[in-house]
């Protein structure tokens, strides 16, 4: 099995629906942190699982954005959601870890 791993830093806001009192329902910034694992058995006709700019690709369009306008479809941008959005669309994707700030971490796994 071969795994690749993508970092990518993205500076982009977000506001969260929240039933309860919180300042993250205030619109807001974060300097993300995402790692993005892709894995497979065989390799590309270029010897790769996949070309590491097309994780850069999907996820820059979160970069400099809102992301609440990004997921749309009445996602809860929450980094667990963000993190899920990213896995379903990155090919060969089975993990994404999204830090949101230091110590505040979501993972989405493909199991
Ligand atoms: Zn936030």
């Amino acid at each position: 099995m071969y795994t690749v791993t993508k970092r990518v830093e993205i500076s982009s806001a977000h506001s969260l629906r929240l039933p309860y009192e919180s300042k993250c329902r205030n619109l807001h910034g974060h300097n993300w942190i995402i790692d993005v694992t892709c894995q497979s058995e065989t390799l590309n006709e270029d010897g790769m699982v996949l070309d590491f700019v097309k994780i850069k690709e999907i996820v820059g369009k979160l970069d400099h954005a809102n992301i609440n306008e990004i997921l749309g479809n009445g996602i809860n941008p929450t980094a667990e959601n963000i993190a899920k959005w990213i896995c379903d669309r990155v090919p060969l994707c089975v993990k994404v870890s999204v830090q949101e700030s230091e110590g505040n971490t979501a993972i989405y796994e493909r199991i």
